[in-house]
This record gives structure tokens, C-alpha cells and sequence, in this order.
């Protein structure tokens, strides 16, 4: 599968952009929209959220945060993380803001890694950590949609590919973001504004930090 993937999508594909990537890893480039009104929000957030003031919203990647959509396929993720702006269902994190949320990748079910925004660019995926917390989400509900081993090998060669790139000091479950709170990785400016998560679950995490071992990650906090 992996030998097809790579032939369908060379480097010179002309159906998909991919980034120059160790063998290993087939990243698709499948970007959000991030206009002005996206890049307008997301510096109100960092503001707003974390009292930085910058001009363009980038981040300093040191973690890795890794989530599951719910969501059953990627086709709808995409579409629910493509309008810059929340939509009004989301009204129980409307106290944060209006950027709505995102990911910088998802991995579908197959293993297959898309791309939807640049690593050092912010997205709204986890409170309190978003300024420098790259996500990963993935296709699966923990229920019906259990994690697979296929997304166990893509999450960890893409953290793998993460960690070479950028200096990732932990690699944690969106489920286990709670345990940054009494340090000063949380930068969250609104002590009540938290929603308690359970993705994923943590028997996926440990799985997935046996097998990131060779990285020099610190213990969670
Ligand atoms: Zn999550």
C-alpha cells in the first residue's frame, strides 16, 4: 500500500502538492482556507487567549498534541475545519473566540496524512497550549471507529518526522492537556474557560510513546 501511495503520489505528481519528505512518510497537501479573516482571528486568539501580540500567527512548535475527530470520515473534517469561522453549533467554546478550530494534520483510517495548515502556523485544537501544540487529529471515535494500527504507524512516523524538524519536548493525548495546567506551558488567560476531553485514550498513548522511545521526549508533567 505504502509502495502504491508513494508511486500515485511522487514528487512530481501534478494532482498533489507533497512536501520533501523522508521516504517514509507521504504527507498530502490538502490546505484550509487561511485568508485574512482567518489570519485576523487567529491573532485576536493568541491575543485574547494567551496575551500574545504578533504580527503574523506563528507558533514555536515544542509539543505535539494528538486528538480524534468523532467525526466518521475525513472528507467531513475537512469540511468542518475549512471555514475560517466557528460555526454556531459550536456554541459551548464560543467564549474563546471565533477562529474556528483546526488541525495542522489529520490521518485518516487507511494511515494516509493530509496536511491542512503549515507546522508553525496556530491552530485552534487544544486549549491552553494551541501557541506552540502542532495537532494531529484522527479518524476514529473510540467507539464504533476505534483507533487503528495503521494510524499508530503513521502517527509515529509522522511525530517522528516532527521531532527531526522542530525541538518537540512532549508528545501527549488531547485527553492528558489538563496536566499542563499548574505549569507555565499553559498560557491560557481565562482559569475557567476548560472543557474536559477523553481523546484519545490513553492505552493508543502509551502505545504510541513506546514506540516514539528513541525520541529524547520528556515525561508528561
Ligand atoms: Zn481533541
Amino acid at each position: 500500500m505504502k509502495k502504491l501511495l508513494l508511486c500515485l503520489l511522487g514528487l512530481s505528481s501534478p494532482l498533489y502538492a507533497t512536501e520533501p519528505t523522508p521516504d517514509d512518510v507521504v504527507i498530502i497537501q490538502k490546505p484550509i482556507i487561511f485568508d485574512e479573516t482567518r489570519k485576523a482571528l487567529t491573532l485576536q486568539y493568541m491575543q485574547q487567549r494567551y496575551g500574545m501580540l504578533q504580527d503574523e500567527p506563528t507558533i514555536e512548535p515544542r509539543m505535539v498534541v494528538v486528538h480524534w475527530t468523532v467525526i466518521p470520515t475525513f472528507a467531513q473534517t475537512f469540511a468542518a475545519f475549512n471555514p475560517p469561522q466557528l460555526p454556531a453549533a459550536r456554541a459551548g467554546i464560543r467564549a474563546g473566540g471565533d477562529l474556528n478550530v483546526s488541525s495542522q494534520f489529520v490521518i485518516d483510517r487507511d494511515g494516509t496524512i493530509y496536511q491542512l495548515m503549515p507546522e508553525t502556523t496556530m491552530a485552534r485544537h487544544t486549549i491552553g497550549l494551541n501557541y506552540t501544540a502542532i495537532g494531529i487529529e484522527n479518524i476514529a471515535d473510540g467507539d464504533t471507529l476505534p483507533m487503528t494500527e495503521a494510524q499508530l504507524d503513521a502517527n509515529t512516523r509522522l511525530i517522528t518526522y516532527l521531532a527531526k524538524k522542530y525541538p518537540i519536548e512532549y508528545v501527549l493525548g488531547h485527553s492528558e492537556c489538563h496536566r499542563f495546567r499548574d505549569t507555565s506551558w499553559w498560557r491560557e488567560t481565562d482559569a475557567n474557560y476548560f472543557t474536559e476531553k477523553n481523546d484519545p485514550d490513553i492505552a493508543f498513548m502509551n502505545q504510541l510513546r513506546n514506540k516514539l522511545s528513541k525520541l529524547s521526549l520528556k515525561p508528561l508533567p
